[in-house]
C-alpha cells in the first residue's frame, strides 16, 4: 500500500499552515464556492448550501463502492459532509445534500475520525462534498497530519469549484475527484440553478489536471495521486454529455480517466417530471459510450445502468446493512444521532 512519505507529509503541514488564514478569511464572509453569498457563517447566517461553520458529516466509513484504484482492497477511507453548493434537483444523496442530515464536529473530532479510518487499513482518505467546509477540513488535516496521518487525499466533489480556492490545495489534494455535470448553460441553470457551471466546472477541471496530472497508481494498482472525473449520463440527453466530454477531452488531452455513470434513477422529488422521472434507457448509455470514444477518452471505467445494485454504488444513508457496516467496523461515534 502507497502511503505518504515523512517528508510528504511534512510539506503537506507546511502548506496547510500556509493557507489556513486565507482559507478561513474567505470563509467568514463565505467565499468559498461560486455562489459567493457573502453570508457570515460563523454568526449563524446560511448561504445557499446551507452549512454552518463548523462541518457536519452524515458518515464515514471505508466504502467500497468507488472507483476500483480507490477501493483496493479494504476501502476507501470516505467521509460524507452534508450539505452542497450545488444542489441539484435530482441529487441521489439528496438527504445529505439538501436535508443535511448529520452531527457537527469539531476539527479535532474530525481529525480523530480521519485517523480512526487510517488505523482501519483505508487506502486513502476521500473527503465528499468538502467545499463548504474545507476552512475546517483544512484545521482538522493539520491535526491528523501531526498525528501521523500519511494516506493520499482525495477530493471528491460536484465540480462547481472556484479556481483560486483549488490553487491554494495545490500540494495537499493528492487525488481529485471531481464530477462533471452539466455541458451548456441550460442544464446548469435548469438543474442546479447554475448557469455557470459548465464554464466554472471546465476552468476547476483544468486547475486540478494542472497540479495532480493523470491517474497514477502504485504496484497494487492503488491510486496515489491524478484525476478521475466522473459523468452522470442523465435521461433525456439532460446533461448534455457530449459536451462535457468535449471538454473533458480538451482540458486534459485525453489524458483524464474518466467515470461513466450509467445507474441514474429519479428521486422521489423528481419521480413526476417529465425529463428526469425515468432511468437512463440503454440507447441513451449506448450514445455515451460513443462519446467518450469518439472524444478519445479511453481511460477508465463505465458503470452500466443498473436496475438492481444501486445500493453498492449509493450509500443509502436509512440502509441499516450500512450501518451495521460501521459499527462492526468500531466508528460508532461517525453514526448519526
Ligand atoms: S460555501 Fe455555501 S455559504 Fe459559502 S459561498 Fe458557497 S454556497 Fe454560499
Amino acid at each position: 500500500m502507497s502511503l505518504l512519505s515523512e517528508t510528504a507529509c511534512a510539506d503537506k503541514i507546511t502548506r496547510i499552515e500556509r493557507i489556513l488564514g486565507p482559507l478561513v478569511e474567505l470563509a467568514h464572509e463565505c467565499r468559498l464556492c461560486p455562489r459567493q453569498c457573502r453570508v457570515l457563517r460563523e454568526s449563524g447566517q446560511v448561504g445557499t448550501c446551507g452549512a454552518g461553520w463548523n462541518p457536519k458529516i452524515a458518515v464515514a466509513l471505508p466504502h467500497f463502492g468507488e472507483e476500483p484504484p480507490l477501493v483496493g482492497t479494504k476501502g476507501s477511507g470516505t467521509v460524507f459532509f452534508s450539505y452542497c453548493p450545488l444542489k441539484c434537483s435530482f441529487c441521489q444523496n439528496y438527504d445529505i445534500s439538501t436535508m443535511g442530515i448529520g452531527r457537527l464536529v469539531e476539527p479535532a473530532e474530525l481529525a480523530s475520525i480521519f485517523m480512526q479510518l487510517q488505523n482501519m487499513g483505508c487506502h486513502n482518505l476521500n473527503l465528499v462534498s468538502p467545499t463548504q467546509s474545507i476552512h475546517q477540513i483544512m484545521s482538522a488535516l493539520l491535526i491528523a497530519f501531526r498525528k501521523g496521518l500519511n494516506l493520499p487525499l482525495v477530493y471528491n466533489t460536484s465540480g462547481y469549484e472556484l479556481p483560486e480556492i483549488l490553487e491554494l490545495l495545490d500540494g495537499i489534494i493528492d487525488i481529485y475527484l471531481p464530477d462533471a455535470k452539466y455541458g451548456d448553460v441550460h442544464s446548469g441553470q435548469t438543474l442546479a440553478s447554475a448557469s455557470n457551471y459548465a464554464e466554472i466546472n471546465r476552468q476547476a477541471i483544468r486547475e486540478m489536471f494542472r497540479q495532480v496530472g493523470p491517474l497514477q497508481t502504485d504496484r497494487q494498482g492503488l491510486a496515489i495521486r491524478g484525476l478521475i472525473v466522473r459523468h452522470l449520463v442523465l435521461p433525456n440527453r439532460l446533461a448534455d454529455t457530449r459536451a462535457v466530454l468535449r471538454m473533458i477531452a480538451e482540458e486534459t488531452n485525453e489524458q483524464a480517466h474518466v467515470s461513466l455513470l450509467g445507474q441514474y434513477f429519479p428521486t422521489t422529488n423528481v419521480q413526476e417530471h417529465p425529463d428526469l422521472g425515468r432511468q437512463v434507457q440503454e440507447f441513451e448509455w449506448l450514445e455515451a459510450v460513443f462519446w467518450l470514444h469518439h472524444f478519445d477518452l479511453e481511460r477508465g471505467w463505465l458503470q452500466y445502468p443498473s436496475y438492481d445494485d444501486r445500493d453498492m454504488f449509493i450509500p443509502n444513508f436509512n440502509n441499516e446493512t450500512v450501518f451495521h457496516f460501521i459499527v462492526e467496523k468500531g466508528l460508532q461515534e461517525c453514526l448519526i444521532h
